[in-house]
């Protein structure tokens, strides 16, 4: 079997837990996850295509068991994309990637049902493991970046489900009582900036200063929290200077709004989910990616994955926002010639930056009962604050 074709570990995970994967060519995110994040994800898809918009976008699952070794998780990815209810344009840039040329048989891994019971004696896990066989395929957020910066924002106040022991329920409300949870509903659960110090002892080998769980919790406070923002957004020492920062931190307001926007509309409960923030580190590959995109064809702005095209007058955009209406408006037969045409350049077209929504292992609907404040203070507050350091 060709190298090219295993699965990897993703390195690039911010927080969480550990085991997380991509695949060969870094398109794929495969996270081990329980069976009622894998619902929550399929719910999503079929019943709120406005709520799914503010998910990565999600492929399926595969199943991790013991008798499925490396070959046999990836021999399921290829047949997990080909019947993916996707955009077709979205399946052949992925299927570019998966190189289906080379396709093996799919061997059929059987799916062992394991139900996973937390509402027994919680004991925290240690090595931060999660103990499932089944694994949510998704689109990596960061990839197509050259440095992705990437932020990981926890949001709510309350940071457990209703079905959770309660030492955990002491112990995550000990956490929110003490850190930034309390009074701006999120925290910074963890980020990674490239040439995010000028001292290179502090960075890794890829350039990145890494801002681990533990300084979110005990370095972030009230106080300090804009200026703990600020080190995601702006980094002379990697050339994005104030104006170039304030344009990042403009898009990702508006994207929050957006945020905002509709989970105002939707009614769940999602406790200890997070917004996952990832936009270009390197400042010379961010104004090129920005200068592309100004370039572009208005065309260009309806096709997935926005957030590696224009939109008019200087705006960038993530994707999140584009709905049918504005897909109808503008697309003519033409129009989707040259989706086809230019398949190849666009997955060449370089990346601005991506809001997402991401974590379900705790979310459910709650038809009935509002929408989730708990996790609207954390989404308000950050747009405030994105705000804030765009103007
Ligand atoms: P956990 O339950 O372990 O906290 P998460 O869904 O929060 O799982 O994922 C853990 C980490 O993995 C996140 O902090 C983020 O850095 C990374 N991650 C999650 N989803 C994606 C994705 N779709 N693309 C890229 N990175 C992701
Ligand atoms: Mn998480």
């Amino acid at each position: 079997m060709p190298k090219r074709d295993d699965l990897k570990d993703y390195n690039y995970a911010v927080a969480g837990h550990a085991g997380t994967m991509c695949d060969a060519d870094g398109e794929l995110f495969i996270k081990p996850c329980t069976q009622s994040e894998v619902e929550f994800y399929e719910s999503a898809h079929a019943l709120h295509p406005d709520f799914a918009e503010l998910m990565p976008l999600y492929i399926g699952t595969l199943s991790l068991n013991e008798g499925a070794d490396q070959a046999a998780i990836h021999a399921q990815i290829p047949d997990l994309v080909e019947h993916a209810d996707i955009p077709f344009s979205v399946k052949e840039e992925i299927q570019s990637h998966l190189h289906l040329d080379e396709r093996k048989p799919i061997i059929e891994a059987p799916v062992q049902k394991k139900i996973i019971t937390d509402n027994v004696k919680w004991v925290p896990n240690k090595t931060r493991k999660i103990t499932t066989d089944r694994a949510v395929v998704l689109e990596n957020a960061s990839f197509g970046y050259k440095k992705p910066n990437i932020m990981d924002a926890k949001l709510g106040i309350r940071l457990w489900a209703d079905d959770a022991p309660q030492e955990k329920k002491e112990r995550f409300d000990k956490i929110a009582e003490e850190t930034t949870h309390k009074k701006f509903g999120f925290r910074v659960a963890g980020m990674r900036v490239y040439k995010g110090s000028t001292d290179e002892s502090e960075l890794d080998e890829e350039g990145f200063k890494i801002y681990d769980k533990d300084w979110g919790r005990y370095t972030v406070n009230d106080n300090n929290l804009v200026d703990s923002f600020r080190k995601y957004i702006f980094n002379e020492a990697a050339g994005i200077d104030e104006e170039l920062g304030k344009t990042i931190a403009g898009a990702f307001a508006q994207d929050l709004r957006r945020v905002q926007e509709i989970l105002e509309k939707e009614e769940t409960r999602m406790y200890s989910s997070s917004l996952l923030f990832v936009f270009e580190g390197d400042g010379e590959a961010l104004r090129e990616a920005i200068k592309e995109a100004k370039e572009t064809a208005p065309v260009s702005e309806h096709k997935r994955g926005a957030s590696r095209a224009p939109v008019a007058n200087l705006r960038v955009d993530s994707g999140i926002g584009m709905n049918e209406e504005d897909l109808c408006e503008s697309s003519t037969a033409e129009d989707f010639d040259d989706l086809e045409d230019d398949s190849d350049e666009e997955s060449s077209f370089p990346r601005i930056y991506t809001l997402k929504l991401i974590d379900f292992a705790h979310a459910t609907w709650k038809p009935g009962q509002g929408p989730d404040e708990n996790v609207l203070l954390g989404v308000r507050s950050l747009a405030d604050i994105f705000e804030e350091m765009s103007e």
